[in-house]
């Protein structure tokens, strides 16, 4: 498949007895991609990746591999390779044979097993430590060692199944960023499983989300912070305050939603539908709400506020989060929306006071409207 997707998964089933652990997937992966799986618990995501390892097989549909028919072709079969959860080294070899270690059964010789051991330590940077043991290693360096046994194959795929959910959250950080520059570097396809969002958001060049079996939603990050699919997408994808309500008015440039949880109409710069009285969904994010603190002399409302879009509540709670403060702001239904301000230039000041009044307003391009 020259000019085709690396991988295909072509209206995939797995079922466990009678449970659909993942439910009619067709998934395109392209070369070079950094793909990650994205879900809650149970979602079918791993199952989905030991489909295209070999370790499972699908109960029904294709998985294809550089156009090559793998369905039923064992792991060893395949050219993929895996880095797991737990760090499979072996404890007794020190790291650099824990490297070679692939390369030895498959009896390359040695002096291009060193050369090849030599360039995968390299790149994880890990050259000084060719010589220990893996327990004189920290946690993120063994997983290191984890990556470079994967890598040394040389496989045209790298699967990894929550990589880093063992590290410390600093450490995983860190390994995020190495682990995009080393994908950069080798240029291989890295199809990740993870429940961690923001890990997913931050390295994936594409993200699959799933949701109890079936996949809900493939694009790239932002796509799917700005323009989720559906309810589910939006709510699992960072913060959103979302109210049900019936567009009022929809017309191809502009929509107004109304809803018994907000005390205005939501105004929208696009048309939804076509379908008047539909019901729908309106999410807006936190930080596309301006809020200012009300000021006695300005009753009826700030002039910098557009008309529309603008209500009034009291803040109930705030938190502060270094970059960002959240406030809960309480509006005349009772409903409480979630407000994030960015925090100015090492402003440590505690920000807008619990029972303070606030004018808040968002413009029309910030909600987004899903229907149904
Ligand atoms: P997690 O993040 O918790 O690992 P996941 O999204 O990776 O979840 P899977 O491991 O793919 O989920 O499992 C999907 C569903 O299939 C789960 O409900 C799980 O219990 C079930 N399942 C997985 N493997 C088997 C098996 N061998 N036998 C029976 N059920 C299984």
């Amino acid at each position: 498949m020259a000019d085709g997707p690396l991988i295909r998964f072509e209206r995939v089933t797995k079922r466990f007895d009678t449970f659909i652990a993942v439910d009619d997937v067709s998934l395109d992966i392209a070369e070079g991609e950094f793909f990650t799986l994205l879900g809650p618990s149970g979602c079918g995501k791993t199952t989905l990746l030991r489909m295209l390892a070999g370790l499972e097989m699908p109960t029904e549909g294709r998985v294809w591999i550089d156009g090559v028919d793998m369905t039923t072709a064992p792991p060893n079969k395949r050219p993929v390779n895996m880095v797991f959860q737990s760090y499979a080294v072996f404890p007794h070899l020190n790291v650099a044979d824990n490297v070679a270690y692939g390369l030895r059964i498959d009896r390359v010789p040695k002096p291009e097993r060193d050369a090849r051991v030599a360039e995968a330590l390299r790149l994880v940077k890990l050259e000084e430590f060719a010589h220990r043991k893996p327990d004189q290693l920290s946690g993120g360096q063994r997983q290191r060692v984890a990556l470079a046994r994967a890598l040394v194959k040389r496989p045209r795929v790298l699967l990894l199944d929550e990589p880093l959910s063992a590290l410390d959250a600093k450490l995983r950080e860190a390994m995020r960023s190495e682990l995009a520059a080393i994908q950069d570097q080798v240029g291989v396809t890295f199809v990740m499983v993870t429940h961690d969002q923001d890990e997913a958001l931050a390295m994936a060049s594409r993200c699959a989300l799933m949701n109890r079996g079936t996949l809900q939603q493939v694009a790239p990050p932002g796509d799917l912070y700005e323009y989720p699919a559906n309810r589910f997408v939006a709510d699992f994808i960072g913060t959103i305050n979302m109210v049900e309500g019936s567009l009022s008015l929809d017309e191809p440039d502009q929509a107004a939603v109304i809803s018994p949880a907000l005390d205005v109409p939501v105004w929208v710069d696009h048309g939804v539908t076509g379908a008047r009285a539909a019901p729908v969904w309106v999410g807006i994010r936190p930080e596309k709400i301006t809020m200012i603190p009300q000021v006695a002399d300005r009753p009826a409302g700030p002039a910098a506020m557009p008309h529309a879009n603008v209500t009034q509540g009291v803040i109930v709670r705030s938190a502060y989060l270094g970059g960002q403060t959240l406030y809960e702001v309480e509006i005349a239904t009772g409903t409480v929306l979630k407000v994030s301000q960015a925090n100015g230039a090492r402003d440590a000041s505690p920000g807008l006071p619990a029972g303070a009044a606030v004018w808040l307003s968002w413009p029309p391009g910030a909600p987004v409207v899903l229907v149904g």
